[in-house]
């Protein structure tokens, strides 16, 4: 999963990068409002990590852009100002969460974790790629907006991977996420699942593909 860390601070950059790499994201590192908004318009990333005090302007500002060309990415927001009303304009233009300096690494990871794991309300109640859409409430999958009956789990690796299309999802999320309270977990049980969601998707006429990314885990594409 890749990171931006957007923190004009050189040494609290370093300790970021060093630490989030450790914690097994790819991090890209940047300093400025600028730089940050044109990586912003050409990469995808799982989330990202704002600095409100920017040399080239306010956090926030970015932020708000970001929303309003209805960018869903996950963002948070890191900062010194930590008083109430900053931090309830810091989640009124539209960040997922906030952490306030000094900070407890390991809080700063789980907090991200808990981003990159979260239900997206972010995206929306329905999810959609290609001719498929899954209601995230209700729990319905349609193709061609026909509802198709798709057991429990089957429903929940969908949802994984189309609130992260495009990207690989880790096995060991779907492991956590989806067998997590179910206790005793054949080792290729995700595997199984996987193939039963590709085998029903196919039989509907779904016009996505699940890939497989060895040793990693899965990405929903649009089939072409
Ligand atoms: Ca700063």
């Amino acid at each position: 999963m890749r990171l931006l860390v957007i923190e004009d601070n050189e040494e609290l950059a370093q300790i970021l990068g060093k630490g989030l790499r450790k914690a097994g994201f790819d991090v890209d590192l940047l300093a400025t409002a600028a730089e940050a908004q044109a990586a912003l318009s050409t990469t995808s990333y799982a989330t990202v990590v704002l600095d409100l005090g920017l040399p080239d302007g306010d956090g926030l500002d970015l932020l708000r852009e970001l929303r309003q060309r209805s960018d869903p990415v996950p963002v948070l927001v890191l900062t010194a100002r930590g008083g109430v009303a900053d931090r309830v304009s810091g989640l009124r233009s539209g960040a997922d969460d906030y952490v306030v300096k000094p900070f407890a690494f390991d809080e700063l990871v789980a907090r991200i974790e808990a981003l990159l794991r979260r239900p997206g309300q972010l995206l929306g109640r329905s999810l959609e790629l290609a001719n498929v859409m899954l209601d995230t409430q209700s729990r319905e999958t349609f193709v061609d907006a026909k509802v198709q009956a798709l057991p429990p789990r089957e429903t929940a690796v969908l949802e994984l991977l189309m609130r992260r299309k495009g990207y690989v999802v880790p096995k060991k999320l779907f492991e956590d996420q989806i067998f997590g309270i179910a206790g005793e977990l054949a080792s290729n049980a995700v595997e199984v699942y996987v193939h039963r969601l590709r085998k029903h998707l196919a039989d509907k006429g779904a016009r996505v593909k699940i890939e497989t990314v060895r040793g990693v885990g899965y990405a929903i594409l649009e089939a072409r």
